[in-house]
């Protein structure tokens, strides 16, 4: 067996120190890391040779002179927090994990990632924490950093890098194409200040991101590196009318021409969020010939409503109850939502044809009503079908009104469970469709819609009590395939309104929701299929008060809202200073560059618990590629829930007997 520990003092004098490295506690560091432990299997013997060695994926471990020479520059000191673009092997994570306190380190490659998170475990170097992604964006959560050192070569100069450097940190990377590459050095000197250093020519693997992309017309993006992002922000937002002010919906008309748009809210129990929503929707039916407005509630449900507002008769098996009783259900029966449904009926009594406009639920929930409205259908259109439907849901009768218990006794005790039952209705019930769509078209859809959420619910039941991404995933995608079916019902020319949660409208693609946890959503699967034809708007707010419950199926509380976490876009929409604005991400390719780099976002669903709210209501996205523009509140106030008296039907007061 080879000597390292001498091979290894050979290199530390012969190609360090000679070369003029004199930092001691870089070389001690090089010192005390086993290279031979980072090279690939058969290189051991090169690992002390000053040159780059071949890695998996076509990548390099660097050459130890350069690795020197980056930490001495970087001038790194016990107690920092570093940040290390390229792990690669994870050899310069290594070495400088034995200086530093922390050091975050981040590689494309989700292979070469891991194999060096293995190593370090191996080794017991337990202050390095590994991420896949593109580092380019830099890491901003474990931020500002001391120092910086990437590990391949961009064209420019990553703007996110220099905004994640903390002041009087020093940024160390290679810039420049194949053949003419420099080492440069940036020093932080204040909040808007950098310095810049040529440490002259190097050779790496060039750094493959997104930080220096091109804009839609192709054209490098300029980016102003001068302004800190609050200022950024508030010289590029643009500043919104109060509410109940013409002009607030009209700065959405922009919007109008896309077949689908999608607005977001940050919680379930705002005021302010609703009533943007109803001011935009109304503007988009009234002027631009939108008829279809779907959201996050269950479609038996929203059903109802639609039958209110269209002016259909209620469904009888609809009729025994109103809609919206289960948890949680200030979402729905509360004064702002109740208002925007008046408005509909009173629109829809005034236009005729496709020119009326719909009210449908995409979500999941709510079996037994689905039943009822299945079987309410055939039992009107073909009893002998309502009977086989009877038998085959009665297989999910004693658990329609707990269906959570469903999934546990299908895969705990053995219950055989009934998919094949709720498939076969589903599709006979589709089948008859185009005979039927006709004449009976919207109750037809109504059975149709109820049929797929009840096979749907089946499989949701039974995957949720496995946990991890798959029963999120089912859900979000009955959602788009919902949505689908009644653009498809709807015919080419109709246009849908989407309101939901932030959490289901924003991209998953560029949150934390995918890259750490496998998780789709509906505002991803609607740019994938409609592509340019689809505006995500979220919403958002720094503070004030919301509607929400403590635990599930509690009652609503009203709630203060903290502030904005630092490193979150809620302190820097709030120091940007303006109380109510917009930031079109498409129209300003510098604010897209700008917020690119992902930062904490807060998500407050119907549960909101503040005193967990770092770990329970933040996660990290990338706000301006997770949606197309943002909406902004700084301060809001919660809905006005109306309270479930009279919920049985009133002709007078449908849908919510106020
Ligand atoms: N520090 C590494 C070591 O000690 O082995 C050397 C890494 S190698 C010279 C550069 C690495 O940067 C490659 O593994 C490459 O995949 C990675 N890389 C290139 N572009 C990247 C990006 N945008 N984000 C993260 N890693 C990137």
């Amino acid at each position: 067996m080879r000597d390292y520990v001498s091979v290894r003092r050979r290199m530390i004098e012969t190609h360090l120190r000679r070369r003029g490295i004199k930092d001691e506690a870089v070389l001690r560091a090089m010192q005390e890391v086993p290279r031979e432990f980072f090279v690939e299997p058969g290189f051991e013997e090169f690992a002390y040779e000053d040159s780059p060695l071949p890695i998996q994926e076509s990548q390099t471990i660097s050459q130890p002179y350069i690795v020197a020479l980056m930490l001495e520059q970087a001038g790194i000191l016990s107690g920092d927090t570093v940040l290390e673009v390229g792990t690669g092997s994870g050899y310069a994570a290594a070495v400088i994990s034995r200086i530093a306190d922390q050091v975050f380190t981040i590689e494309r490659h989700d292979s070469l990632a891991k194999r060096a998170e293995q190593r370090f475990e191996e080794l017991g170097y337990d202050n390095i924490h590994v991420r896949t992604g593109d580092g380019t964006l830099g890491w901003a959560t474990p931020g500002p950093f001391n120092a910086i050192l990437v590990a391949a070569a961009g064209a420019e100069i990553p703007v996110a890098l220099t905004d994640q450097l903390d002041i009087g940190g020093r940024l160390i990377l290679p810039v420049g194409e194949a053949g003419g590459q420099r080492l440069i050095k940036i020093t932080r000197s204040s909040a808007t200040t950098f310095q810049e250093e040529d440490l002259g020519a190097v050779i790496f693997v060039p750094l493959v991101g997104g930080e220096t992309s091109d804009n839609d017309a192709g054209k490098p993006v300029a980016i102003d590196k001068t302004l800190t992002l609050p200022k950024l922000i508030a010289s590029r937002a643009e500043a919104l009318p109060e509410l109940g002010d013409p002009g607030f919906a009209a700065a959405f008309d922009r919007f109008a021409d896309k077949r689908i748009i999608l607005l977001g809210e940050a919680s379930h129990g705002t005021s302010e969020f609703y009533r943007a929503r109803d001011a935009i929707t109304r503007r988009l039916i009234e002027r631009h010939g939108f008829n279809i407005v779907a959201v996050e509630a269950d479609w038996p449900d929203a059903a109802s409503v639609d039958r209110y507002v269209r002016d259909r008769p209620q469904a009888a098996s609809q009729s025994r109850e109103a809609p919206f009783q289960r948890f949680p259900t200030w979402m729905w029966r509360n004064r702002e939502f109740t208002a925007f449904v008046e408005w509909l009926r009173g629109h829809n009594a005034e236009v005729s044809g496709q020119a009326k406009a719909g009210f449908y639920g995409l979500d999941i929930y709510n079996l037994s009503a689905s039943i009822a409205a299945v079987l309410g259908f055939l039992d009107k259109t073909d009893p002998e079908a309502a009977a086989v439907a009877r038998e085959r849901y009665g297989c999910l009768t004693p658990w329609q009104n707990d269906p959570a218990t469903y999934g546990r006794a299908v895969v705990t005790a053995k219950y055989e469970g009934c998919e094949a039952e709720v498939v076969a209705q589903c599709r006979d019930l589709l089948s008859r469709g185009l005979g039927l769509r006709k004449g009976d078209g919207d109750d037809f859809l109504d059975a149709a819609q109820s049929a797929r959420l009840i096979a749907s619910a089946e499989r949701y039941y039974r995957v949720m009590y496995y946990g991890g991404p798959a029963a999120w995933n089912l859900r979000d995608d009955h959602m788009f395939d919902t949505l689908s079916a009644l653009l498809e019902a709807k015919g080419p020319n109709c246009k849908a309104v989407v309101w939901a949660h932030n959490s289901h409208i924003g991209d998953a693609r560029h949150t934390a929701m995918s890259y750490g946890r496998d998780e789709i959503n509906l505002g991803q699967r609607c740019r994938e299929r409609f592509d340019a034809d689809v505006a995500l708007i979220g919403f958002g707010t720094h503070g004030g008060r919301v509607a929400a419950a403590s635990d599930w199926d509690s009652d609503m509380e009203i709630k203060q809202v903290r502030p904005g976490l630092p490193n979150s876009y809620e302190q820097l929409f709030h120091e940007a200073g303006i109380e109510r604005h917009l930031l079109d991400f498409g129209r300003d390719p510098v604010l897209r560059e700008r917020l690119a780099a992902p930062l904490l976002e807060r998500f407050i669903g119907v549960i909101y618990r503040p005193e967990t709210e770092r770990g329970s209501h933040y996660s990290e996205a990338s706000i301006s590629k997770q949606f197309d523009a943002y909406v902004w509140f700084d301060e809001t106030n919660p809905v006005s829930a109306l309270g479930l008296d009279n919920a049985h039907l009133d002709p007078d007061t449908f849908p919510f007997g106020q």
